[in-house]
């Protein structure tokens, strides 16, 4: 067989045509969303004045196995898809592993991360809805650029609220989200009652994502046919991002190739959901048996020690509840923490899989260890990877280091969602030897297991 190339690239044409649904071959499904205005179970209605009503049934579908892209968010796709689908040569040499490692690369677009795939696609919908306005929150700023790119594109107004000392540390991020024409309000602001009772209090605050989420609601309930829009976390959003998945796995079969292990960062799920939906297709099918792997930071350990318990989506309380393994909304990591995913909850979709062992492992990861992988991983394959995807990297570099072990010619494909210009900050500190770990106690937890959530009858 000649020897497999560095990247492997599909051609435009075979950027796949509709998103994959998963839930489509489930046995069981995750428990129902629950409405936080009575307390019962989400009707597919009471879902419309959150989300544009084409999402609300995606977020609700449970039978389309298939669902078509619609021909606008295709022509989008084509600008930066298909992505690579590269085969880490370097990385296996430098570690002496036997086994061969893929990586697909979500970095490819200027928002640098894969919230690109289901930015446009919530966009094209609300524009389709006649929705006027769009409004978000951003922390790292990967969601809000996303964002500002589909919304410039489909001629949308965005008013991003970012966290004020995000806005402050990454200026060049809030420039970018600023050049493709989005309103940035570094949060807390004293545009909105939220904004300005924070700010009483405390006026010199640097915001939190809590608050940023909560001016960013308010600014969309109280402007007429505005919606506000979530980037990780929901099944559409899961479902849009199935692209990876699709591609990466066509790529494979091009150079006869299937993974034994495939392993994502989660921060609330939708890279890693997306990468393995075809592949756990196979599972549940029964046609393969590839074992899956998510990594998380331990200082935002939701998987590993969290509840599997209903809570809120956002901090602001107003989304839909949803079961899941979460920390409690009210959770915030420690503040030393540089390394993204910081994220309360999991995909209720993931939580489910994972209650139910079909997705294998959950690994906690110190950051310190993570940038460790980082730092190898841009040295051997000159990318500079995100905090967030170096997660998968790490989990990568262990499965490979066991390989070297045991022998074993595996074949590993992990998720590299993204790359790491704005994160210099955390580099830095890495660098300079001033990075340190911080793993929650017991107590650390418990404080955000207080803040779920009350619901009669049911938890
Ligand atoms: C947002 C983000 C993540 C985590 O989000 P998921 O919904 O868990 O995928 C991971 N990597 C990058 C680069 C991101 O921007």
């Amino acid at each position: 067989m000649s020897k497999v190339p560095f990247r492997i690239y599909l051609s435009e044409k075979e950027i796949p045509r509709q998103w994959y649904n998963l839930r489509a071959d489930m046995k069981e499904q995750h428990d129902q969303y629950i409405n936080p205005g009575t307390m019962k179970e989400a009707k597919l209605e009471d879902l419309y004045p959150v989300f544009c009503e084409e999402l609300a049934k995606q977020e609700m579908d449970i039978e389309s196995r298939y669902i078509d892209i619609p021909e606008e968010i295709l022509e989008f796709y084509k600008i930066y898809r298909p992505s690579p689908l590269c085969r880490a040569y370097n990385l296996e040499k430098a570690l002496e592993t036997p086994a061969r490692i893929y990586y697909k690369f979500e970095g490819n677009n200027t928002s640098g991360s894969h919230k690109l795939n289901s930015a446009v696609a919530q966009v094209y919908y609300a524009k389709k809805q006649g929705i006027n306005s769009l409004t978000t929150e951003t922390g790292a700023g990967q969601w809000g650029t996303a964002l500002s790119e589909a919304c410039a594109y489909f001629n949308i107004p965005l008013t991003i609220y970012m966290v004020k000392v995000s806005a402050e540390q990454k200026p060049y991020r809030k420039a970018i989200m600023e050049t493709f024409g989005a309103k940035v309000i570094p949060s807390p602001s004293n545009l909105t009652n939220a904004g300005r009772a924070i700010l009483a209090k405390n006026p010199t605050t640097g915001g939190s994502l809590g608050c940023a989420i909560s001016e960013a609601i308010e600014h969309a309930v109280s402007e007429e046919n505005c919606r506000y829009v979530l980037g990780s976390v929901l099944n559409q959003v899961l479902l849009h991002q199935s692209i990876i998945g699709l591609e990466a796995k066509l790529a494979m079969e091009k150079i006869d190739e299937y993974p034994d292990i495939i392993i994502g960062c989660a921060g609330g799920g939708s890279n890693l959901g997306g990468l393995i939906a075809p592949f756990m297709q196979d599972k549940l099918l029964g046609k393969a048996k590839p074992h899956f792997i998510a990594v998380e930071p331990a200082s935002c350990p939701s998987l590993t020690r969290g509840k599997y318990a209903y809570d809120f989506c956002d901090t602001g309380k107003i989304t839909p509840l949803a079961k899941m393994y979460t920390l409690g909304c009210e959770f915030i990591p420690s503040p030393n923490h540089a390394g993204g995913l910081r994220y309360h909850g999991m995909s209720p979709l993931l939580s489910k899989l994972y209650h139910d062992g079909l997705l294998d492992e959950a690994l906690a990861v110190e950051q310190s260890k993570v940038f460790e992988a980082a730092t190898l991983f841009a040295k051997c394959e000159t990318i500079l990877p995100a905090p967030e995807s170096s997660h998968a990297i790490y989990g990568a570099i262990k499965e490979a280091l066991k390989c070297k072990e045991t022998g074993e010619t595996k074949t590993i494909l992990f998720g590299l969602t993204g790359t790491g210009y704005f994160d210099m900050q955390a580099y830095m500190q890495y660098n300079t030897g001033k990075m340190t770990d911080y793993i929650p106690t017991d107590e650390d937890l418990q404080k955000g297991f207080d803040s779920l959530p009350k619901i009669p009858g049911i938890q």
